[in-house]
C-alpha cells in the first residue's frame, strides 16, 4: 500500500485516518443491507439512519436549536452563491449586503448580482484582502434582505475573529473552509453554509444551517431543486442524495464528537497548530512573509510568500519530496498555502514547521 503523506491540500482535503479506515472496513458491506454504502437506496432504512445521525451530530456539536433546519445539498458552495439570493431576496427587500474579504466573497457577490441589486458593505481589495473589517467600518443597509460574509477566505488565509454584527438583518455566512473548527453561536446567524470537502468530508455535499422562518421567503416559482424550503420539507431527500458523501460526513462528525471530544477541544488543537506555523513566519526575519494581517490570520489556511519565485519553486519541490504535499498557493495568487484543517494531525504541522525552519536556515 502507498505510504500516506501529510496532506496540506485546500480542498478536497485531509480526512481523519480513522474515518478512512472505517469507510474502508465498511466499503464492501454495511451490516444491515449487506451491501456497500455505494449500492444502497437513499430511501433505505440504513441510509435514513445515516443521514439522521449526521444531522443529529451536527446539531449536537454546534448546539443547534429546533428553530433551524439542517440541510444536505449538492452543487457545492457555488450553487449556494445563487440559491441564497434566489431564496432570501423578496419583493419588499430586493437588495442584500456583501462584505468582501477575499476571492470567495467576490465570487459570491458576482452570482448574487445576477439576481438583484447587491451592495458592497465593505471591500478589502485596496489592501489586497489582508484583513477583516471592524463593525464600525461596515456600511450596512438596515433594510437589506440579508448580509453575507465569508468567515474564512480560503485563498488569502483571512479569517474573521468573530462574526460581524448586522443588527436585525439576517447574517448569512459562507463557512466552507472553517465550518466546525470552533464552537459557534448559531443563533447569531440567519444561515451558515459550507461545502464539505475541507473540514467535513468529501466533495459532493454541502451543509446548510438555516433559520426556519427565513425559509418562508422561498417562492413556489423557483425550480424545485433551487428551493431551500422544499429541501427542508423533504428532509434533504427530494432527489437521490449524495449518499457516500453524507455517510462520510456522519463519520467525520462521529470523530469530532467521540475522538476529539467536541468543538472546544477541536478549537484548542487548531489554535495550537496555527500558532506553530505563524511563529515560524514571525521568527523568520522576513524570509517568510504572511499574507494576512496578524489580527485576521486564519487558523485553517496559512498563506505566505518566500523572497523569490526560485525559492518558492524549491520550497514546493523539496516539501513534496519530504512527503509534505499540496502546499502550493492558489493559482490566482501563487506563493505557499498550508491548509491545516481539523483532520491535519499535529504531527503533520510539526513536520512542516521543522521543514520550514530548516529551509530558511539553508536559504536565508
Ligand atoms: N466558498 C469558499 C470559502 C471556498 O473555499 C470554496 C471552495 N474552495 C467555495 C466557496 C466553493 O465551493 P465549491 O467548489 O464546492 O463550489
Amino acid at each position: 500500500m502507498t505510504q500516506r503523506a501529510y496532506n496540506f491540500a485546500a480542498g478536497p482535503a485531509a480526512l481523519p485516518e480513522s474515518v478512512l479506515e472505517q469507510a474502508q472496513r465498511e466499503m464492501m458491506a454495511l451490516p444491515g443491507p449487506k451491501a456497500s454504502i455505494l449500492e444502497i437506496s437513499h430511501r433505505s432504512p440504513t441510509f435514513k439512519e445515516i443521514i439522521e445521525s449526521a444531522e443529529k451530530n451536527i446539531r449536537t456539536l454546534l448546539g443547534i436549536s429546533d428553530d433551524y433546519a439542517v440541510l444536505f445539498l449538492q452543487g457545492g458552495g457555488r450553487l449556494l452563491f445563487s440559491m441564497i439570493p434566489m431564496n432570501l431576496l423578496t419583493k419588499e427587500q430586493p437588495s442584500a449586503d456583501y462584505i468582501l474579504t477575499g476571492t470567495w466573497g467576490k465570487a459570491a457577490i458576482k452570482e448574487a448580482k445576477k439576481l438583484g441589486s447587491m451592495k458592497v458593505a465593505w471591500d478589502g481589495a485596496d489592501d489586497k484582502y489582508t484583513y477583516t473589517p471592524a463593525d464600525s467600518d461596515l456600511e450596512l443597509n438596515p433594510n437589506a434582505a440579508f448580509a453575507h460574509y465569508t468567515c474564512n477566505e480560503t485563498i488569502e488565509g483571512v479569517q474573521f475573529p468573530t462574526e460581524p454584527q448586522t443588527g436585525q438583518v439576517p447574517l448569512v455566512c459562507d463557512a466552507s473552509s472553517d465550518f466546525m473548527h470552533k464552537p459557534l453561536s448559531v443563533d447569531r446567524y440567519g444561515m451558515i453554509y459550507a461545502c464539505a470537502q475541507k473540514n467535513m468530508g468529501p466533495a459532493g455535499v454541502s451543509i446548510v444551517v438555516v433559520r426556519k422562518d427565513l425559509l418562508e421567503r422561498s417562492s413556489d416559482e423557483l425550480g424545485s431543486y433551487l428551493n431551500l424550503k422544499l429541501h427542508a420539507d423533504e428532509g434533504s431527500l427530494m432527489n437521490t442524495a449524495p449518499t457516500f458523501a453524507i455517510y462520510v460526513v456522519r463519520l467525520v462528525t462521529d470523530w469530532l464528537l467521540n475522538d476529539i471530544g467536541g468543538l472546544e477541544k477541536m478549537y484548542a488543537i487548531n489554535q495550537r497548530k496555527a500558532k506553530m506555523l505563524y511563529e515560524v513566519l514571525d521568527q523568520s526575519g522576513g524570509f517568510y512573509e504572511g499574507h494576512a494581517r496578524q489580527d485576521s490570520r486564519s487558523l485553517m489556511n496559512v498563506s505566505f510568500r518566500l523572497p523569490s519565485e526560485e525559492l518558492t519553486t524549491a520550497f514546493l519541490k523539496q516539501s513534496e519530496a519530504a512527503d509534505l504535499t499540496s502546499l502550493a498557493g492558489h493559482r490566482s495568487v501563487g506563493g505557499v498555502r498550508a491548509s491545516i484543517y481539523n483532520a491535519v494531525p499535529v504531527a503533520g504541522v510539526e513536520a512542516l514547521r521543522d521543514f520550514m525552519i530548516d529551509f530558511r536556515d539553508k536559504h536565508a
